[in-house]
């Protein structure tokens, strides 16, 4: 028999939800409890609607028309999805069209096999038809160059071996100027596979291939921007790129290398297309650490000297990304003030929950941590914000946060104030069947997303989504309970959701249903736990 304490009854008791004003029911603490969100809650002051309102996308990952259900092999893989790849991306378009989200990155967006190129040709066609601006991803030093799979049958060739030439493929380049690689730690150029090769940032000639590239790009598929990347698995080590560097030989990517080719690519865009978006990554945050970081690491903070040396080299046109996974709840290790320095005119803020790089998984629910991205982009006066597309709206969380990410942005539901009671009142609780039935759906879902996980995570990246349901115990409670009561857990929550579900119909019914699918997968991996 259980006693009120222990695990099994907390859960069974369901526990507090967030109540949408930032605090907990059952709960004194605040959602995230720091003084933005208090100021910008207080005070209302939000600045205007984001210019740049955009999807972040791996061609692999995207998984939109699960009609063909062949998936990629990672960032640095093929992809055999690529033969869907236009099915996808209309549809994402077309969510994009009706929700006010006006852009599209793409990485992988050319490769040669399926038609790939033809494909790209026509969606960006398609884009420009629904407003949305498709935005090649373009590796200066990595990453493929401009043209990431020259391969014309990947079925039929071995990745490693391929040698055939293409005058915008990095490999290609490197291989007819093996001098102009990157050198690796050990001295010796890195031979780290075909996607992956590397070039040295400080060699001329580079540059001058990758503003070729660019510029062919622009002229070819007359696009309306690209987002242009340095690199961050890996830096130069010769004596050039020694010279100009701060940061140590752990370091995976260098702000230093970062303007010279964000200039070149701003001044050939703007030759190409005077008003075209030029997205540079920083891989940066820009908000202030809590502790010493090492630096020359992804999503660590970028000091006021580096942004305002990196700004003073960059038009003002060009536009910043900036990584704020840190900053925002649960696990802020970055301060976000109203006052933050912002070194340039256009900034995009970037996260990625609810994506493949969530330990939650792409379906996470991530309505609070996106919703508090926007509001403190508008706040401090970022002027883009941006989120993953991979995941089809058909799953209900991913669903939720494109709406608050589109909502909170000025678009969809009327919410001035970017208010959560308002988003889930009057935007969410419609889908789910009625008065507070998306709370509900939520507190299901997140309890059972941590009793699947069944361990704790102390990584930076992540999203601790129990605060958002006021339950900051739930992992402690959760390691105490046994497989079989996490089982039993499951199986109550299966039958919660298949109670409501049967009292509902068309798209309400729906969303419960994927849910209590969703709950008897988690329950299957209990059957036999290994
Ligand atoms: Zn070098």
């Amino acid at each position: 028999m259980k006693t009120a304490g222990s695990a099994s009854a907390v859960l069974a008791a369901g526990g507090g939800f967030f109540t949408a004003d930032g605090t907990c029911q059952n709960s004194n603490q605040t959602m995230a409890g720091d003084s933005l969100q208090e100021s910008v809650m207080g005070s209302g002051k939000f600045g205007p609607n984001p210019k740049y309102r955009v999807l972040w996308t791996w061609d692999y990952g995207v998984f939109w028309d699960d009609s063909f259900y062949w998936q990629g092999k990672g960032s640095t893989g093929e992809n055999q999805r690529r033969a869907h790849f236009l099915k996808d991306y209309m549809r994402m378009v077309d969510f994009c069209s009706a929700h006010g989200i006006n852009g599209i990155i793409i990485w992988g967006a050319l490769r040669a096999h399926d038609n790939g190129v033809e494909q790209f040709r026509e969606l960006v066609k398609y884009g420009k038809q629904k407003g949305v601006k498709i935005l090649p991803g373009v590796g200066v030093f990595s990453y493929g160059g401009v043209f990431f799979d020259p391969r014309q049958n990947i079925h039929w060739v071995n990745a490693e071996q391929f040698s055939a030439s293409n005058p915008y493929w990095l490999p290609s380049w490197l291989s007819q100027h093996p001098e102009l690689q990157a050198i690796g730690p050990d001295g010796k150029p890195y031979h780290m596979g075909m996607y992956s090769a590397l070039a040295c940032p400080s060699k001329k000639e580079n540059l001058e291939w990758f503003k070729r590239s660019f510029a062919w790009l622009f002229e070819e598929f007359q696009i309306e921007g690209a987002q242009v990347e340095i690199g961050d698995y890996g830096i130069c080590h010769c004596d050039d790129c020694k010279k100009k560097r701060t940061g140590g030989e752990g370091s995976v990517l260098m702000i230093e290398d970062m303007a010279e080719p964000y200039l070149a690519a701003c001044e050939v865009a703007k030759k190409a297309n005077p008003d075209a978006w030029v997205i540079c990554e920083t891989y940066s945050s820009f908000a202030s650490p809590q502790k010493a970081e090492e630096p020359g690491q992804f999503s660590t903070a970028m000091s006021d000297t580096q942004k305002q040396r990196l700004a003073d080299a960059l038009p003002e046109t060009a536009i910043l990304q900036w990584v704020m996974d840190r900053a925002v709840p649960f696990n802020p290790m970055h301060d976000w003030t109203e006052n933050v320095y912002l070194p340039s005119k256009n900034n995009i803020v970037r996260i990625h929950h609810g994506s493949q790089w969530a330990v939650n998984g792409k379906d996470e629910w991530a309505v609070y941590s996106i919703g508090e991205m926007v509001k403190r982009s508008r706040a401090c006066g970022a002027n883009g914000v941006s989120i993953f597309g991979e995941e089809s709206p058909a799953s209900p969380p991913n669903e939720a946060n494109y709406l608050v990410f589109s909502e909170f942005s000025g678009f969809g539901g009327k919410n001035p104030n970017c208010d959560y009671k308002t988003f889930f009142a009057n935007t969410l609780d419609p889908l789910y069947g009625g008065s507070d039935m998306s709370l509900e759906w939520r507190r299901i879902y997140v309890t059972a997303h941590f009793i699947r996980l069944g361990f704790k995570v102390d990584d930076a990246m992540f999203h601790q989504t129990y605060h958002e349901i006021g339950r900051p115990d739930l992992m402690d409670e959760i390691l105490k309970m046994s497989t079989a009561e996490k089982r039993s857990e499951l199986r109550k929550f299966a039958q919660e959701a298949h109670d409501l579900s049967s009292k509902l119909s068309g798209e309400s019914c729906r969303r419960w249903a994927w849910l209590e699918n969703w709950l008897w997968r988690a329950e299957f991996l209990f059957q036999n736990p290994h």
